[in-house]
């Protein structure tokens, strides 16, 4: 009896699992669990689905009443299949302390929020197997966990870089330091303002003189031609009112 196939069949569920002990007529005959995906033969029997796939592998009689059976003539029982999924189970978890009891239908979505069920540590590189309820205390300790900052500076942090990591402050202090020298520079430009208008000033003054002394000079000039028509014509000569603003 040394076929792996038959051997290793298991098709139904653990009687052990289901609160109540469950009927005879659940029961499958050739795996003693309690009927998964229950299939019926053309004699009435019925089995796992699996487990009499398996069976007919071997040979095509029914293992309860030898008669022939055929793989094109068994059927799928929907409606035992759904009152199965009624009957209450304990947690698969039970052992390592899950309490809980639920329809075996919700089994799968149980496991995914039991508490008690064993998971892998979820941060890359990380080898331990904890129980769900002790992730958050492993994670506050496990060497692997990272998480990007939370203030969306875009830093992967780890237990180790967290406490020193402060993209806040630091952006502050870039923040400040930049202000300060805009202060700086908008002080020297100031100052070069000052400078440039006290220069402006001198050189008006300049201008200004030096179309005073052009004045004068016009002036003179006129004095002299006057002075020239005088010796050979009339002595009334009016003084030039000839000013020009500069
Ligand atoms: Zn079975
Ligand atoms: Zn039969
Ligand atoms: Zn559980
Ligand atoms: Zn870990
Ligand atoms: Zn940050």
């Amino acid at each position: 009896m040394a076929d792996p196939e038959v051997s290793t069949q298991s098709g139904g569920y653990d009687v052990e699992l289901f609160v109540d002990p469950p009927d005879y007529d659940v029961i499958c005959t050739i795996c003693q669990g309690v009927l998964r995906c229950p299939v019926r033969a053309a004699c009435h029997h019925i089995f796992c689905k699996k487990c009499i796939l398996q069976w007919l592998k071997r040979q095509e009689t029914c293992p309860c009443c030898r008669n022939p059976v055929k793989t094109s003539l068994i059927f799928v029982m929907f409606k035992l299949s759904k009152s199965i999924g009624r009957m209450k189970i304990k947690c698969k978890n039970e052992i390592r302390g899950c309490t809980e009891t639920f329809p075996l239908s919700e089994q799968y979505c149980h496991s995914m929020s039991c508490l008690y069920e064993l998971i892998p540590c979820p941060y890359q590189g990380c080898r331990a197997q904890l129980l769900r309820r002790d992730l958050d205390t492993h994670a506050r300790h496990c060497e692997h966990w990272r998480q990007p900052c939370h203030m969306g500076c875009g830093t992967i942090l780890s237990h180790r870089t967290q406490a020193q990591h402060n993209c806040y402050k630091q952006l502050r202090q870039e923040y400040e330091a930049r202000q300060r020298n805009h202060r700086a520079i908008a002080t020297a430009l100031q100052r070069k303002m000052r400078r440039m208008q006290s220069t402006m000033a001198h050189m008006k003054r300049q201008i200004g003189l030096i179309c005073e002394s052009l004045e004068v000079m016009d002036d003179l000039n006129e004095v002299e031609e006057e002075d020239l028509g005088e010796s050979s014509g009339s002595s009334s000569g009016t003084p030039s009112s000839n000013i020009s603003n500069c």
